[in-house]
């Protein structure tokens, strides 16, 4: 008999903008951001949760899948979910331009990079030079104490198992074209201004608790 209990099963959700479409303009306009939160993000939270269905039935009905096809498809899929949620949360309409973070990420920031200016290079250059599709993300090492850049391609691509993330930011050009076209740089630069750096280091101090 199978012991599998489906009403039990989890899946995901696609969670509610802690904004309104039009509330990042001009960095990201209303139009940009309401097809990349009901489509592209929409879309993969609703592919993870059919290969989840797969998996069930063919476990149900002990058919054989092809596993190595399945899992590929559905880490791409939940890590696109897992990294568009964090990259709402860290945006914010409270547009404050020029603003550089203290608290204890701006600590953990200078200690790192030298200044803030430094690390604002090393991270616009990480996100420039993302081949194809993918993100820019500051990552945090509890081995090193450490927060690290790391460069993502598509949406699961050289991450750094365990180290948790920070800060993304996602350079896929389905997140910038409406607005900037194939001006890659011009959407990073309009980044800086809209960052939720309060986000960012309560992320910090729930990682260092
Ligand atoms: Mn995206």
């Amino acid at each position: 008999m199978n012991q599998i209990q489906l009403h039990k099963k989890g899946f995901y959700n696609l969670p509610k903008l802690p904004y309104k479409y039009s509330d990042l303009e001009p960095f990201i306009s209303k139009k940009q951001l309401q097809l990349h939160y009901e489509k592209h993000h929409k879309t993969y939270v609703k592919s993870a949760n059919s290969i989840l269905e797969n998996l069930d039935k063919a476990r149900i009905e002990d058919t054989e899948i092809d596993v190595k096809c399945k899992l590929k498809a559905l880490s791409f899929n939940v890590a696109g979910h897992v990294l568009h949620s964090l990259f709402w949360e860290n945006l914010t309409p409270d547009r404050k331009l020029g603003k550089i973070p203290n608290g204890t990420i701006g600590h953990y920031l200078i200690k790192e990079f030298g200044s803030f200016e430094r690390f604002k290079k090393e991270f616009t250059q990480t996100a420039l030079s993302v081949e194809g599709s993918g993100w820019a993300t500051l990552a945090y090492c509890k081995q090193t104490s450490r927060p690290i850049i790391m460069q993502i391609e598509k949406h699961n691509m050289y991450v750094y198992p365990m180290f948790r993330i920070l800060l993304v930011l996602d350079v896929w050009e389905h997140a910038y074209y409406l607005d900037y076209k194939n001006e890659r740089g011009k959407y990073i630069n309009a980044f800086w201004n809209n960052i939720n750096w309060g986000i960012i280091d309560k992320r910090i101090e729930e990682i260092l608790a």
